[in-house]
């Protein structure tokens, strides 16, 4: 069994033994190399080989059931993992970028992904947004009808190469996480297709603009299970459909299906798989794959989640009310779900000593606190593994995606450093930093450091500092 993880279902045949070992490896190098310690008591880890795996895996599952030569753009929703390095390897793994802000869009820019291969899909783009999109030739899918009568204003007379869609809402229903379901009936994403009349409107809008190419639709994120995933899919090509009908020619041509593909949290086991959606996509919506539409996919925890590593230094180990607890670096500042919704988003922790080895020993019921000022900053509770003592290392799983490179600010703690690893055949691993821990003068500057005396003297002269 892998080390220090108390529960560790069925590997199954996947590479999810493999994962561990790698992670192992590089928790101790990390301590080895100096990279974690007293000093740096938190870091995030991101197995590079693992991404590659899991890119390679979503490639070739659709590869599997889409009719030769179709179109397919992989694009990673970069909210998932908002790091330039991450984009990079992904973009020369064959992934493109899914963004939704203007800082998203600079990042994919500064990682490289080129104009075609990248979406953009946010509910509130601006005219300036969607003026640059356009002007770079980035696709996009207009959210409501409001964004599509600034695009009509923006698109008469224009040259714009971007391929351009409307969202829809399929309102299938929502998963087991309700601020994670983007198709329930008031969803404040896409057009809500069930609406009254909103069908009809959607079919209108096409036949009255030639340019609009493309049908959107992501029924939502972890929570929902693949039968409603594809059901919604279905629906929207189902509506495809009805357009090119309609219009007399094939003018929906490709198909943007979003992501969402749930992640198994609870053991090493990669489950569902995109093979397993592909071929449930395929049985439920057999024409979408029969070469007459391209595809969009635009997956993101499924492509990270299981490949990033939080390492937090148990800084003391105490008890309270007869149950141990850890007080670790890690907590509500790179766990955020976790800490404020633990019934939805509970993580494996894994234990290893001040060495980095894996802790074994029996079970012990305790806390793994983290580092926060408020009592429920818990990475876990009442968790039943081998009793972690000062110096150890906490390890929080699978937190590639919405972790750790989503900090969030509470008590000012500094974003902890991130470093991407291989290990070879040998057992020696090299790292290379991601992104640099955040200094403490940073967070200074951050937090108006430069407009210290603002509120009390500038104020007053009706200074805003702006030029
Ligand atoms: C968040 C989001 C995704 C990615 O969802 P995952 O659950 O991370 O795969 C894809 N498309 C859109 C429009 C999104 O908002």
């Amino acid at each position: 069994m892998e080390a220090g993880v108390s529960e560790g279902t069925g590997m199954s045949g996947d590479t999810g033994a493999e994962r561990a070992a790698r992670r192992d490896r590089a928790v101790r190098a990390a301590v080895e190399q100096g990279l974690l310690g007293p000093g740096t008591p938190i870091v995030g880890l991101l197995d590079v080989t693992g991404i590659r795996e899991s890119a390679a895996a979503l490639r070739s599952a659709f590869e599997a059931v889409t009719a030769p030569g179709t179109p397919v753009l992989h694009a990673f929703a970069v909210k998932a993992s908002p790091l330039v390095p991450v984009l990079r390897l992904l973009h020369e793994a064959g992934i493109g970028a899914e963004v939704a802000s203007p800082g998203e869009l600079a990042l994919a820019r500064a990682a490289g992904v080129p104009a075609g291969r990248t979406v953009l899909d946010s509910p509130a783009k601006t005219p300036d947004e969607l003026r640059e999109a356009l002007s770079l030739g980035i696709a996009l899918n207009a959210d409501n009808p409001q964004e599509l009568e600034r695009l009509d204003a923006l698109v008469t007379g224009g040259t714009s190469a971007s391929p351009l869609g409307i969202r829809v809402n399929p309102q299938v229903g929502g998963g087991s996480i309700e601020a994670l379901s983007t198709a329930t009936a008031t969803s404040k994403f896409g057009v809500a297709l069930r609406d009254e009349g909103a069908r009809e409107w959607v079919v209108r809008a096409y036949l009255d603009r030639p340019w609009l190419t493309r049908l959107h639709a992501h029924t939502g994120s972890q929570g929902i299970p693949l039968a409603l995933m594809a059901e919604g899919v279905r629906q929207t090509y189902a509506l495809a459909e009805e357009i090119n009908e309609r219009a007399g020619r094939s003018q929906v041509d490709t198909l943007d299906i979003g992501g969402g593909l749930p992640v198994n949290f609870a053991s090493e086991e990669t489950t569902p798989t995109y093979a397993e959606y592909a071929r449930v996509l395929s049985e439920t919506v057999p024409g979408l794959f029969d070469g007459r539409y391209g595809l969009v996919t635009e997956f993101g925890r499924s492509l990270l989640a299981k490949h990033g590593t939080v390492v937090a230094r148990v800084e003391y180990a105490k008890s309270a009310g007869g149950r141990p607890v850890a007080v670790t670096h890690a907590g509500v500042q790179v766990a955020t779900r976790t800490v404020y919704a633990p019934g939805a988003w509970p993580l494996r922790i894994a234990a290893y000593d001040g060495k980095g080895l894996p802790r074994t020993g029996p079970d012990v019921v305790q806390d793994v606190a983290g580092p926060a000022c408020f009592a429920g900053d818990l990475l876990a509770v009442g968790r039943a593994m081998p009793l972690l003592e000062q110096g150890d290392y906490a390890a929080a799983l699978d937190t590639g995606a919405y972790y750790f490179a989503h900090h969030y600010a509470y008590n000012s703690l500094a974003r902890p450093a991130v470093y991407g690893f291989v290990a070879d055949e040998g057992g020696s691993v090299s790292f290379a930093t991601v992104r640099e821990a955040q200094r403490v003068e940073e967070i200074v500057a951050e937090a108006g450091g430069a407009y210290a005396d603002a509120l009390t003297v500038a104020v007053r002269r009706g200074d805003s500092g702006r030029s």
